[in-house]
């Protein structure tokens, strides 16, 4: 089916973005990467009257170190994200969990500002923010304002952006160099979207304490979207070998009921959280244009 008519704007500004949406209300939407956006429009789910194009707004594509905090800005894509050298280094988790998004065109055009804009319970992005205890940007007519990711999903596609504002970075701690992390997803075989996603993490404090945290996102209709804050801590001063494995996993194990096997995996022992972490080399998949193709097809006649 094709979309309703629609006025397309290109914005070559933040100031411009928000005057647009603004001027328009709600006949207005923001289009990023749009492969959340268009097949809604495709399938007249949504029939706005005016689409606002942020995707070349150079300052939202940006992914830079800002007083302390890495900043990653709305219009980065995910191939971007799962790219970067500053990425992998501070935060591996973010990085790990852009390359199990959709395929590669997927994330050659997806941005981090719609995914988490969008707020789909099956997306991949929301777990790992929460892990990583982000801080999402919005930026509108009444000025800046910061939101922890744990406040910024509300529910099933609802988030704390107001109308009239923009998702324009999120921002994070970097992690300690001892941190260990995965993301693991079960996929939804003919989408490839996450049934269940979970965030895992682990770092030692300065005593020694050893830290663990997940989150989870659950893709089932039955549950109230909520992807599950980093509900999972756990403490072992001085942790040997034994405690550092088991001590999450116990925990993980009793708080995640509904997907137990997630938490199995990421924290048994010599899984990924614990043998990958910081250290770990970046592993970029190929972009669409370094791709052979799969099947080139008869030569030409
Ligand atoms: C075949 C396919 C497979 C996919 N597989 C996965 C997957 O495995 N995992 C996964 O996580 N995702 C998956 N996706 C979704 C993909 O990651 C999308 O790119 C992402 O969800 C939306 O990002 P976008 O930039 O395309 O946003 P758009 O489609 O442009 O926008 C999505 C929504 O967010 C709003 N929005 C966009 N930018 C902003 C902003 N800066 N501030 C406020 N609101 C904004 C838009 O108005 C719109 O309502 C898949 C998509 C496709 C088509």
């Amino acid at each position: 089916m094709y979309p309703s008519e629609f006025e397309y704007h290109r914005a070559a500004s933040i100031k411009e973005a928000i005057g647009l949406i603004q001027q328009y209300g709600d006949d207005a939407k923001l289009l990023s990467g749009g492969h959340s956006l268009l097949p809604i429009l495709k399938m007249r789910l949504a029939q706005p009257r005016h689409l606002v194009d942020i995707a070349r707004i150079a300052e939202l594509g940006r992914i830079a170190e800002q007083g302390g905090r890495i900043v990653v800005g709305a219009a980065a894509r995910h191939h971007q994200v799962h790219t970067s050298e500053l990425i992998w280094s501070k935060l591996g988790l973010l990085a790990e969990c852009a390359g199990n998004i959709g395929d590669v065109q997927v994330r050659n055009r997806g941005t981090i500002g719609g995914s988490l804009g969008h707020s789909d319970p099956a997306a991949d992005y929301p777990a790992a923010v929460l892990a990583l205890e982000g801080e999402v940007r919005l930026e509108g007519p009444s000025g800046v304002r910061s939101v922890k990711a744990a406040d910024f999903f509300v529910d099933l596609m609802t988030t704390a952006i107001q109308p009239g504002e923009i998702l324009t970075a999120v921002s994070f701690a970097p992690l300690p160099a001892a941190a260990g992390y995965a993301y693991l997803k079960h996929r939804q075989p003919a989408s490839g979207f996450a049934m269940v996603g979970v965030a895992a993490l682990l770092t030692l404090d300065q005593g020694g304490k050893c830290q663990a945290r997940a989150s989870e996102l659950p893709a089932s209709a039955r549950r109230r979207f909520a992807p599950r804050r980093s509900s999972a801590r756990s403490t072992a001063r001085h942790p040997t070998a034994k405690r550092w494995r088991m001590r999450p996993y116990m925990r993980l194990t009793a708080s995640i009921r509904w997907a137990t096997f997630m938490p199995h995996q990421i924290f048994a022992p010599n899984s990924r959280a614990f043998t990958r972490g910081a250290r770990s080399k970046p592993q970029p998949r190929e972009r669409c244009a370094d791709r052979k193709p799969v099947n080139p097809g008869k030569p030409e006649k």
